[in-house]
């Protein structure tokens, strides 16, 4: 049974009388111990997506829709019970950890003091928690590390920290965005095996968002392309990146850099940009960027299908059907 549900789930702006959509129409389930990516260029919609499920749009957006965690719908919850499920059910990482570290307190005040408001326990019993979760996610010397400032840790140290914080209160789906961008690749490497141990340990389900197919190809069980606010192709993951079906998934493959690559001189980068929200084409909106454009293309805009097993898929042309 799914862990989280979402259906028709869409993000608005509301500007004067408008509405404009910057998320349409977002489907999808989490199971337990599940790795989900969300992939898309920046401005795609992926993490305004899940800003929503957790209540944390900025202000002058709003979503519809729903979104079942446990069979409560996260959308219509009131403000003190969205609190809880923000503490205690659902953990949030961001891409910079200095966004969500205070830069002013020692690490281990931080940690204990969020030890604390979700649990009913003594100082010293969240002081031990916290050295718990330290030594949980691979801090060298986690002793000395309640006593830094997070200016005085490696990126890779504060990410760490930033994870063991978000597992102090045992929450059963994590939603890290960007979580590797900023970091070279040897610690990137690091803190994607750090979150496949941690959600094989604690059935923790994974909800994963990046721009970059390849981190989701390490650790993903299922990935989700968006584009324009909309999923263009979902699949398993093993299966979607092998055997790439929509144009904008191929073109994301196709962006990356490949170390064994001799014969690649030049790397594809998917030409034009992303459409902002208020003006998106009419059609399929990647027409504009996409190779294998057709009239149809132009003027309508092509449902997400299940195509094939677990895949979905929008597009009218499905130029690599045959090689799926
Ligand atoms: Fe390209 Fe048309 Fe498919 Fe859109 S619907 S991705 S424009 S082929």
């Amino acid at each position: 049974m799914s862990l989280l549900e979402v259906e028709g789930l869409s993000v608005w702006m509301q500007a004067g009388r408008t509405r404009i959509p910057i998320v349409e129409d977002v489907s999808y389930a989490v199971d337990p111990a599940e790795i989900f990516g969300i992939a898309g260029e920046s401005g795609s919609g992926k993490t305004l997506s899940v800003l929503a499920l957790i209540q944390l749009l900025p202000r002058g957006m709003i979503a519809t829709g729903r979104a079942r965690l446990d069979g409560r719908d996260l959308l219509t919850l009131p403000r003190r019970a969205m609190r809880h499920v923000r503490g205690k059910e659902v953990a949030m990482v961001f891409q910079d950890p200095l966004t969500s570290l205070h830069p002013m307190l020692p690490i281990g005040r931080q940690m204990i003091e969020h030890v604390r408001i979700h649990e009913n326990i003594s100082r010293r019993a969240a002081r031990t928690r916290a050295v718990e979760l330290l030594t949980e996610v691979q801090i060298p010397d986690p002793q000395s590390a309640l006593q830094s400032f997070p200016h005085q840790l490696s990126g890779g140290m504060r990410q760490r920290v930033a994870i063991a914080s978000a597992l102090a209160t045992r929450p059963r789906l994590l939603i890290a965005d960007e979580p590797t961008t900023a970091l070279d690749v040897t610690v990137q490497a690091g803190i994607l095996q750090l979150l496949d141990r941690l959600r094989r340990k604690h059935e923790l389900a994974v909800m994963l968002i990046t721009h970059d197919l390849g981190v989701l190809s390490a650790i993903a069980d299922a990935v989700h392309v968006m584009y324009a606010g909309r999923i263009v192709e979902s699949g398993r993951a093993g299966d979607l990146l092998l055997s790439p079906r929509h144009p904008y998934t191929r073109a994301l493959l196709d962006a990356l850099p490949h170390a064994d690559d001799e014969q690649r001189r030049e790397l594809r980068a998917i030409p034009g940009q992303p459409p902002q929200p208020f003006a998106r084409p009419p059609g399929c909106a990647f027409h504009p960027r996409c190779p294998y454009e057709r009239p149809e293309c132009r003027t309508d805009r092509p449902e997400l299908l299940a195509v094939d097993g677990r895949r979905r898929l929008a597009c009218h042309v499905d130029p690599f059907r045959s090689l799926s």
